[in-house]
């Protein structure tokens, strides 16, 4: 074996870790940077775009119809990785301030896009928050990643795309006549997200069992702040088939949030309460769980750890999004044969996507077998 050869492996089992071992795809790996070589920068690009929603989408502190995102593409030696920053306009960032952070980011100064942990450290080191725009830089760096080992991630990682695992489908706070409507709109999804926080939540979870038996989570996006009235709640919500309750309180009450979910008779999972890797710790013994979505993470490599540190302290974990197109959807997907639940139905929840990549059949997130990401523009 040449020098130069033994080097690509040496990279390509670097990038993997110990879940891509050998065999053909190494070989191919091989083939394609020792053909490609590492001399050329990186370029990156990005624009904003606007998603318009299908429906007004109603949670317990706000309401909208569009969001904003910023679409980066990386190219490197005539390959080019897509990503997405999304920013629900409640989490703080904007076209404006992820345009402004992505123009510090140089890389043109790093070798090739397989030091990934350093050139996504870098990024995040440019300034606090922008977690958004830090995803999208992240997301294109793994799909060009990717595209260049010709490998779609989840084998990279080493998961099994058979276990993904059923998406729910969320339904925002809205009329009884709506929500039944939405409801029978729904009959594909195994798993309905319902929307709470508000003083309608009896009626809300009354018209969707008005029309369906189906299993529900739901999530009050921390807008009930009495701990006794929010542990009947849950229970009156066990007695009626629902499975999980995500952020029932504020974030900042954290030891109501542990009282609560002591005596929960279903998991309780923090959203806003568990931003980073850093949280994951910190909401043990706080929650049973956590949800994780690439755009409060800075992207797939903080959302890989994120899974293996709250597996390692026994914790639930779900993968969820923000209205997102198929891109960032397709980049969460990847992760998703290691969790317990998907909320992956941000693309569907558009109607103005620009790619195509994971979809959902029968309910089920089903991923691509195309490298990287799997996402290619509509
Ligand atoms: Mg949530």
């Amino acid at each position: 074996m040449s020098p130069t050869r033994r080097n690509f492996l040496k990279t390509a089992a670097a990038i993997a870790g110990t879940s891509f071992v050998g065999g053909t795809a190494v070989r191919t790996v091989a083939r394609t940077l020792s053909s490609k070589g590492t001399g050329s920068a990186m370029k990156l690009s990005y624009r904003p775009y606007t998603l318009e929603l299908k429906h007004v989408f109603t949670i317990a502190t706000s309401s909208r119809t569009t969001t904003p995102v910023v679409l980066t593409e990386i190219e490197y030696e005539g390959v080019t990785g897509y990503g997405e920053a999304s920013m629900p306009p409640y989490l703080g960032e904007s076209h404006e301030s992820v345009q402004a952070f992505l123009s510090k980011v140089d890389l043109g100064k790093y070798k090739n896009p397989f030091e990934l942990e350093s050139i996504l450290s870098d990024v995040d080191a440019i300034a606090p928050g922008n977690p958004a725009a830090k995803a999208s830089v992240d997301i294109a760096l793994h799909d060009l990643v990717g595209k260049l080992m010709h490998q779609p991630w989840y084998n990279i990682w080493g998961f099994d795309k058979n276990r993904t695992p059923n998406t729910s489908f969320t339904i925002g706070i809205d009329t009884p006549d709506v929500v039944r409507q939405k409801t029978k709109e729904a009959s594909e999804f195994k798993i309905l997200k319902v929307k709470l926080g508000r003083d309608t939540d009896k009626e809300m979870i009354e018209a969707i069992r008005s029309v369906s038996d189906r299993p529900i989570c739901i999530d009050a996006n921390q807008g009930w702040t009495k701990k006794e009235m929010a542990l009947e709640m849950i229970h009156w919500l066990n007695e009626r088939n629902v499975i999980f309750a995500e952020q029932p309180m504020p974030k900042t009450q954290v030891d109501d949030l542990a009282w609560l979910t002591e005596r929960s008779p279903m998991p309780v999972i923090g959203d806003e309460g568990v931003q980073r890797l850093s949280d994951v710790y910190k909401a043990h013994g706080v929650y049973s769980g956590i949800n994780i979505k690439l755009m409060k993470c800075t992207g797939m490599r903080e959302a890989h750890k994120m899974i293996i540190l709250a597996r390692a302290l026994k914790m639930k974990v779900m993968i969820g999004c923000m209205t997102e197109t198929s891109c960032a959807i397709s980049a969460a997907s990847h992760l998703s044969p290691m969790v317990d639940w998907a909320d992956l139905d941000g693309a569907l929840l558009i109607k103005n996507d620009v790619y195509s990549g994971t979809t959902v059949i029968d309910g089920k997130v089903t991923l691509s077998d195309r490298p990287g990401i799997g996402a290619i523009k509509l």
